[in-house]
C-alpha cells in the first residue's frame, strides 16, 4: 500500500513538472527558471501553491493574487499522469520497471499534447522517452526491437514520401515507433501501430479540414498504451485470427 502511495505522489509531482515542460519547452524556455508564476499577473507562486492538484482545489481554480481563473489543463494533466502511474503500478511486476514504464507513458502524454498544439515535438522529451524504453524488459532485446522498428518506420516513411511526393510523417514518429518496438516486441508492436493507424484514420475522418495535418503521435501513443494494457487479450485475438 505504501508503494502505491509512493507511485501516486511521484505521478502527481511528475505531472506538475510536465505542465511546466509542455508550456515552456516548445517556446525554448528553461524548465527550472523563472520559478512558477501566474501567467496573468506574473506574481511568483509560493511553494504551497505548487502542490499538485491539492493547491488547485484549495484555491478553487483561481490565482491566489489576482483571482484570475487557472486553466483546467494543470489539474487534468496532474491527474492523468497520476493515473498512468497507478495503472503501471498494477501492471508491472517490479517497482523499478513500473516507474520506468510510467515515466515513459507520462512523457508520451506530454509529447502528444505538444504535437497536437505545435505540430513539432521537442527532442528534449522524446529522446529520454526512447532511452527509457530501452531499459524495459531485457535491455538488449528491447534495444534490438526498438532499432528494428525505427528502421522499418524510416523505410516506410521514405516509401510513402516518394509516393505522395511530399514529406510524410515526422522524424519524431520514427522515435515513437522505436519506443513501441522496445516496449512491446515485434508481434504486439505491430498490433499497436495498426491500432494507432486505425485511430488516426478515425480522427482524420472526424476533423477532415482542408490543409489540416493530423498529428500522428497522440494516436501512436494511444495505440501503444491500449496494447500494453490489454496485451494478453490482444495476443489471444491474434492467435484466433491466424489459426
Ligand atoms: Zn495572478
Amino acid at each position: 500500500m505504501a508503494e502505491l502511495f509512493l507511485y501516486i505522489a511521484i505521478g502527481l509531482c511528475f505531472g506538475s513538472f510536465l505542465n511546466v515542460a509542455i508550456l515552456r519547452i516548445p517556446k525554448n524556455e528553461s524548465v527550472s527558471l523563472p520559478s512558477s508564476h501566474c501567467p496573468i499577473c506574473k506574481h511568483s507562486l509560493k511553494w504551497y501553491h505548487n502542490i499538485p492538484l491539492l493547491s488547485w482545489i484549495a484555491l478553487r481554480g483561481k490565482c491566489a493574487f489576482c483571482h484570475s481563473p487557472i486553466s483546467y489543463q494543470y489539474p487534468l494533466i496532474e491527474m492523468f499522469t497520476m493515473l498512468l502511474f497507478v495503472v503501471s503500478f498494477y501492471r508491472q511486476e517490479s517497482l523499478t520497471q513500473g516507474l520506468i514504464v510510467a515515466t515513459l507513458f507520462a512523457l508520451l502524454l506530454a509529447l502528444s499534447l505538444i504535437d497536437l498544439r505545435y505540430k513539432a515535438v521537442p527532442d528534449l522529451l522524446s529522446l529520454p522517452a526512447l532511452f527509457l524504453s530501452f531499459l524495459t524488459h531485457e535491455p538488449l532485446l528491447a534495444l534490438q526491437n526498438g532499432l528494428l522498428f525505427m528502421g522499418a518506420f524510416a523505410l516506410l516513411r521514405m516509401v510513402i514520401s516518394s509516393v505522395l511526393k511530399k514529406e510524410a510523417m515526422g522524424e519524431a514518429d520514427i522515435i515513437i515507433a522505436g519506443i513501441i518496438g522496445a516496449l512491446l516486441g515485434i508481434k504486439l508492436g505491430c498490433a499497436a501501430i495498426y491500432l494507432g493507424a486505425i485511430l488516426a484514420l478515425v480522427g482524420f475522418i472526424m476533423v477532415r479540414k482542408k490543409g489540416y495535418e493530423l498529428p500522428f503521435i497522440p494516436f501512436l501513443s494511444l495505440g501503444l498504451f491500449v496494447t500494453w494494457v490489454f496485451d494478453t487479450q490482444i495476443l489471444k485475438l491474434l492467435e484466433i485470427m491466424y489459426e
